[in-house]
């Protein structure tokens, strides 16, 4: 790379690997099920999270808006966390394009929602009520510092969709950073839901992608919905080479960029003027915060680490930061960065 980018994982470059295997993948027309790069990706991508079938997608906001206008229809509500990536950070596609009722909920500091106020947000069947059809989840949550919530919460939450009738969807798009942050097989987390979304750009390091799996019948209509959504693809198998390695050969190295992220966690912590919690950091994303006192605003650090050592921070309101780590972040780039905020916060 050619800048140290904390940024976001999404930053990644694909590996040499990825870019041989993109330019001698064998190809095919996709909308007519003939790229045979991409129909063994959508079958790996199943197996791998336990589920009978895949859709390859451009991005993980596609696969999340194609799982939600297939398990939903106009007037239905989804509950969903208030600080997760579907409510948040898709345009608010699911209202604008599917008709479809967000019912926000607050999450606990590890990204869950309370059980019992899952339970009463179920709308009874009124007609002045929308009709309660969907939850929504997330793992890793990116707004908890990525934190991997064990499997324990879902099945919970399966019971109470099973108690009403609704779809369990889960916004997977770090889920491999979970699955290796708690030591266990993707498909432990993703059994007791209907559909997941993983990317496999941001760790996994592919161009390009991600992929949206459930039940052969449920897949079978997300196909159609994301022809009318645009994402209809042709030769993608280009692009699912890409994927291929990053299913293969990308998932166990997280443990790497996880291990990255609490050390610079841990160095965070002994900087003062910072305020940061390591026991909170499982996977790669890192918040951390100003104290009060430091006269700074965390856009004058970030302008000033990038133009002093080119390092890319991302900044979170006017006194917070985020840090990701990734395949292109080693333990010197993580070194650099610690080395710098401590020089410009005891300047003042
Ligand atoms: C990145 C991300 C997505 C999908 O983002 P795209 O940029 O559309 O691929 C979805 N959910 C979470 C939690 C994410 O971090």
């Amino acid at each position: 790379m050619d800048r140290i980018d904390f940024r976001s994982d999404t930053v990644t470059w694909p590996t040499p690997t990825m870019r041989t295997a993109m330019a001698q993948a064998p190809l095919g027309d996709d909308v007519y099920g003939e790229d045979p790069t991409v129909n063994e990706l959508e079958a790996l991508a199943a197996a791998k999270v336990g589920k009978e079938a895949g859709l390859f997608v451009a991005s993980g906001t596609m696969g999340n808006l194609t799982a939600i206008l297939t398990h939903a229809t106009r007037g239905d509500e989804a509950i969903v966390g208030q600080d997760s990536h579907t409510y948040l950070w898709e345009a608010g596609g699911m209202a604008t394009l599917g008709g479809i009722v967000p019912h926000p909920l607050p999450t606990d500091a590890f990204g869950r929602m309370e059980l019992a106020q899952v339970k009463q947000s179920v709308r009874s069947d009124d007609p002045h009520l929308p009709h309660s059809r969907l939850i929504l989840v997330e793992n890793s949550y990116g707004d908890k510092n990525g934190y991997p919530i064990p499997p324990d919460y879902f099945a919970n939450l399966r019971q109470i969709a099973d108690q009403h009738n609704l779809r369990l969807h889960m916004d997977g798009a770090r889920l491999f950073n979970a699955a290796v942050a708690l030591g266990i097989p993707a498909a432990a987390i993703t059994e007791h839901v209907d559909s997941v979304t993983f990317c496999l750009s941001k760790g996994l390091c592919a161009p390009v992608g991600s992929v949206l799996c459930g039940s052969a019948e449920f897949i079978r209509r997300a196909r159609r919905t994301r022809k009318a959504l645009g994402g209809g693809m042709r030769q993608a198998g280009v692009l699912a080479a890409a994927g291929l390695i990053a299913l293969n050969e990308m998932t166990e190295r997280l443990a790497d960029d996880h291990r990255h992220a609490q050390q610079l966690a841990q160095g965070l912590a002994q900087i003062p003027g910072i305020i940061v919690a390591p026991d909170h950091i499982k996977t790669n994303i890192v918040y951390f915060q100003l104290e009060d006192a430091v006269a700074l605003s965390a856009e004058d650090i970030t302008q000033r680490l990038r133009t002093e050592a080119n390092i890319w921070l991302g900044t979170n309101g006017p006194r917070g930061f985020r840090a990701v780590t990734h395949y292109w972040i080693q333990e010197a780039n993580v070194t650099s960065l610690l080395e710098k905020l401590t020089h410009i916060l005891a300047v003042k």
